[in-house]
């Protein structure tokens, strides 16, 4: 399908408005934002940002509605989900299109973008008849305890450039159920991938009159972040982005006594046993490692190998990297695209200054891809260095496809590399050794938020609770009990007596 075709489906404008309520853009005078797409650098379409009066429009209409919406019964609101699923059932197809084009991962990882947002649908539909509480035994006669969880209010999502539209979905749809408000920042650098979510619920809404105000986008930079973090009427901030992001965010957020829910980066790892099977191990290193071209949260950014099977693994990635196609994301046959946009080539080239400094030796070396079908400027070579664990580059999340590789030679030490990094979001070990992916699943092993065995650091399942250690952030999102970050907690006691028996025992005779 042509790009001109998925615009259209989507209801994407040459000039679109950022700001929305749900069903209707708001008019804006804001500066306007261009997206180009890394594939091919061409202007995709433009955004007019959100002005601060949109924004304070936005959101007394988002307050408004979560009077209303917060008393329709979790069920129902979960119907709503089910058919946001279905509706981007009918539009995988453009959507997964314009998210490859937009950020330049492959089309099979633009709907499979998509797909987790149906997932998360489908998940979010089942929760929102099982939002429990729990009952306790009080110390009182004829009294009962329970704990009951409440909507929040509006929960305003800020979300990275990545994965332009599922971050937004693992929030929105499970705030829905649990009758909460959205306003969503999406990425600047990724804001018609936004504009097309917002087309796309608006149908939903409409067909099911829900209250204008319940899913708002205010389209614009970091300023917009900043006045979500600042404002008091967001009880809930979750923020996808950067660990610099993330210290700012969480702290103005935390200074306002508000609750943030953070999803920051990762430098993740895989430990490569000398019992591991190599076939896997080898497949899982090198689609985490290059997949989404080394920008997700949980790509593969280091290898700690052991060292009696390091020279003949060396061997193979070698083998294996020759035979990555780097070019065009929509055209199935290639395996890498590009960075996200000229600045992240800039970061990728100042690393590779860096790792040469610091006496990195080459592996598969790096460097920027020119000529035919790379005009964008944005294509980079996926590339392996062999260097230190505690040198400061590969302390960092370098957001791009460079994979480091490290030699150990007993599992403790294995571990302590793996750990001695600032971030803990995700891990893996590759092993058959039943003692060795124990130890690496105990307490005594992974510190990260993700502990995989046989499997990389990549592809999380949404049914898990997601999210990282250290300065990833702490936050926890979509399956298991996530839920209860966007609801608050209320204690319950009833008194069934004729009497009023104090706790603890306590006597007060009046
Ligand atoms: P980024 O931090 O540059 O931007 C993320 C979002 O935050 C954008 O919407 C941006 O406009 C906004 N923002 C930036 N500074 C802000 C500020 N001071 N106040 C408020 N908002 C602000 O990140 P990016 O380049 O878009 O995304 C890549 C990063 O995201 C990587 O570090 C990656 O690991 C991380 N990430 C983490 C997860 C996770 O779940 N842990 C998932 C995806 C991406």
């Amino acid at each position: 399908m042509k790009m001109d075709k998925v615009l259209e489906k989507l209801g994407i404008k040459k000039i679109n408005e950022g700001g929305s309520t749900g069903t209707k853009w708001l008019k804006s005078g804001g500066k306007k934002v261009e997206s180009f797409s890394p594939v091919d650098g061409k202007l995709i379409a433009s955004v007019t940002s959100s002005t601060r009066e949109n924004y304070d429009a936005i959101m007394a209409q988002s307050e408004a509605a979560f009077k209303e919406w917060s008393m329709w019964p979790a069920p129902k609101r979960g119907e709503v989900v089910r058919q946001v699923g279905e509706a981007l059932r009918k539009y995988k197809d453009p959507l997964g299109r314009l998210v490859s084009y937009e950020m330049g991962k492959s089309l099979q990882e633009g709907w499979g973008e998509v797909q987790e947002m149906i997932d998360i649908c489908d998940l979010a539909v089942g929760m929102s008849r099982q939002m429990y509480g729990l009952t306790m035994h009080s110390e009182r006669p004829r009294h009962r305890m329970y704990e009951q969880w409440h909507p929040l209010g509006i929960v305003g999502i800020i979300s990275s450039f990545n994965f332009p539209v599922a971050v937004w979905s693992w929030n929105s749809m499970i705030a829905f159920i649990c009758g909460d408000t959205c306003i969503w920042k999406p990425s600047s650098k990724t804001p018609i991938s936004a504009i097309a979510c917002q087309n796309i619920i608006a149908e939903v809404f409409k067909a099911n009159s829900v209250p204008e105000g319940v899913c708002c986008l205010v389209s614009g930079n970091r300023e917009i972040g900043d006045w979500m973090s600042n404002d008091h009427r967001i009880p809930l901030v979750s923020a996808t982005g950067s660990t610099r992001m993330g210290k700012i965010v969480g702290a103005t957020v935390a200074g306002r006594l508000g609750r943030s829910l953070l999803e920051l980066g990762g430098n993740n790892s895989i430990i490569i046993s000398q019992h591991a099977d190599l076939d896997i191990a080898l497949l899982a290193s090198v689609f985490g490692a290059v997949g989404t071209a080394g920008q997700r949260c949980t790509t593969t950014r280091r290898l700690i190998i052991h060292e009696s099977i390091y020279d003949a693994f060396k061997k193979k990635l070698v083998a294996a990297y020759k035979q990555l196609r780097i070019g065009n994301p929509l055209d199935e046959k290639n395996h890498v695209g590009p960075l996200i946009d000229t600045a992240a080539v800039s970061d990728y080239n100042n690393a590779l200054k860096e790792i040469k400094k610091c006496g990195g030796k080459a592996v598969v070396a790096g460097g920027v891809l020119t000529g035919k079908g790379f005009e964008s400027g944005c294509y980079v070579k996926p590339c392996i260095y062999e260097v230190q664990n505690e040198w400061q580059i590969v302390q960092d999340e370098t957001f791009a496809p460079i994979l480091y590789i490290m030699k150990y030679s007993a599992l403790d030490e294995a571990i302590a590399m793996q750990n001695g990094v600032p971030q803990g979001l995700s891990s893996s070990i590759m092993t058959l050794n039943m003692r060795e992916s124990e130890t690496f699943l105990s307490h005594i092993g992974s510190d990260c938020g993700i502990a995989n065995v046989n499997i990389g650091t990549s592809g999380a399942e949404i049914g898990g609770a997601f999210g990282g250690e250290k300065e990833t952030g702490g936050g926890r999102e979509s399956g298991s009990d996530c839920w209860k970050a966007y609801m608050r907690r209320q204690t319950n006691t009833m008194n069934w007596s004729n009497q009023l028996p104090l706790a603890q025992g306590i006597k007060f005779n009046v």
